[in-house]
């Protein structure tokens, strides 16, 4: 399996390295700041102090400046002291501190916003300030002092700098667990993904293929075993629909044999015996007919696999009394009604006239012409039961598992003598469920079946 950028291991360590740079980039932010601001007023406190010192002495001649400039602790190789000494109608008098001079030799950079910094490209940052006395006669004395922030500037950049190496070894020991592992979670899954990839390219495949299932992690657990169980539950359905084919064909080739052969009977014998044509027509008539009925039954079948019925509040009562007395003249038994009055359900009526004639024309085919069959309507609050039940032959405790299963028909003999297709009962349990509805068979007292049916009752402002 070729690994790329999308990989999740990739993606992770991508959100990994982003976090990173962001977070990196707000602390180094905030340490600068604050760093950088407490440098910066640390030299303008000391500034403040010395000035502070400085106007203290009151150096307005040479005596008192060089007792200044002698006692002063301040270190002349970076910070500078100059003032100057202004009388309105007399020459300017200038105090340096040693070195001052040569340092003020240099031009220097300023920045509007930080006017209180300076820059040269030999001597490095400056911090500069200058204070302005006037005196009641009108003397100037302006004190200026530079103190050198290179030592603050070289500890500022010493903490850069441990900050992007820390960031760097993070980011890359980082990136290399992180990448470790996404991979380490994610090797079931591409485990997974290549035991699929096997069994698909595998000539032999069968509908019994299943992936495995880690036990960890449970997120790749769960997934396995929600994928068998849709590829168990989509093999069973192609199982299911090749039993149906092999089925149909078996049941359509039955009565085509049959016919054949009394079409190759009339072509042999039909001129010498003519008295076997009625015969012969007689049998094509009736396969070809049931041929024609489980056609339309496996049609019908194969169309309600995808259908949808649109379901409606339906007065079920009167719907089943209309039924049944129109499907009384064409079978023998008496159908007695026992219906609660005022019933509704959620249902599709024509789908409800297709499973009650079903049953009925079933408990006809299966009980004898003079016992009643019994059709009953009740309802429990949400529940509308509809139940057919005759008198006949009933069905076994085995038969009742696989009836309405496609094909199914009870004991060979007895259904050669009873016309049927073996689809009857596996329409109208396909129709109950897209009336989402179920059904059940249980045996009638004292004998035969009875089939009942629960619907959902309509809800009362339907
Ligand atoms: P068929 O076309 O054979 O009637 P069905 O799917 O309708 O097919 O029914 C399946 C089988 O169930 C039938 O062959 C029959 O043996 C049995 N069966 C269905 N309804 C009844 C009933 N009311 N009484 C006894 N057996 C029944």
């Amino acid at each position: 399996m070729k690994s790329n950028n999308n990989s999740s291991a990739a993606q992770i360590t991508r959100a990994y390295a982003w976090m990173l740079l962001a977070l990196t980039t707000i602390i180094s932010l905030a340490i600068i700041t604050v760093v950088g601001y407490n440098l910066v007023e640390n030299k303008r406190q000391q500034a403040i102090s010395l000035m502070g010192s400085l106007q203290h002495s009151f150096i307005d001649n040479q005596p008192d400046w060089d007792y200044w400039a002698y006692t002063s602790p301040i270190d002349t190789s970076n910070t500078f002291v100059k003032i100057t000494d202004d009388f309105p109608k007399k020459p300017t008098k200038t105090f340096y501190s040693k070195n001052t001079e040569s340092f003020l030799d240099n031009t220097w950079d300023t920045w509007p916003l930080l006017s209180h910094i300076q820059y040269q490209d030999d001597q490095g940052f400056y911090y500069h300030i200058l204070t302005t006395k006037t005196d009641k006669k009108g003397k100037k004395i302006h004190y200026e002092i530079w103190l050198s922030l290179n030592n603050a500037i070289h500890l500022f950049r010493l903490i850069l700098e441990i900050i992007i190496s820390i960031t760097l070894l993070g980011f890359i020991v980082g990136a290399w667990l992180i990448s470790l592992l996404a991979k380490r979670l994610n090797a079931p899954l591409v485990h997974l993904t290549v035991t699929a990839h096997k069994i698909v390219e595998r000539p032999e495949m069968t509908h019994h293929e299943k992936l495995p299932v880690p036990q960890r992690p449970q997120e790749v657990h769960d997934l396995s075993l929600e994928f068998n169980r849709l590829l168990s539950h989509l093999n069973q359905q192609v199982i299911r629909d090749h039993q149906f084919v092999s089925d149909a064909s078996h049941e359509l080739r039955t009565p085509l044999a049959g016919i054949r052969g009394h079409v190759a009977l009339i072509k042999r014998h039909g001129t010498a015996h003519p008295e076997i044509i009625a015969n012969s027509l007689s049998f094509i008539d009736t396969e070809s007919q049931r041929m024609q009925e489980l056609i339309e039954d496996l049609l019908q079948l194969s169309r309600m696999d995808h259908a949808h019925l649109t379901l409606a509040t339906t007065d079920m009562t009167t719907l089943i009394q209309t039924i049944s007395q129109r499907y009384q003249t064409q079978i023998p038994q008496p159908v007695q009604l026992q219906l609660q009055a005022n019933v509704s359900a959620s249902v599709n009526a024509p789908s409800v006239e297709q499973i009650l004639i079903g049953l009925l024309a079933n408990a006809s085919k299966y009980s004898p012409p003079d016992q009643p069959i019994i059709i009953s309507l009740t309802q429990h609050q949400h529940n509308v039961y509809l139940t057919v039940a005759d008198q006949g032959v009933g069905i076994s405790a085995a038969d009742k598992v696989k009836i309405f299963e496609r094909f199914y028909r009870v004991d060979s003999s007895r259904s050669q003598k009873i016309a049927g297709t073996g689809l009857g009962l596996a329409i109208v349990a396909r129709l109950v469920t897209l009336n989402h509805g179920k059904i059940v068979v249980t045996d009638n007292q004292p004998t035969g079946s009875q089939f009942r049916i629960n619907f959902t009752a309509a809800s009362p402002n339907s």
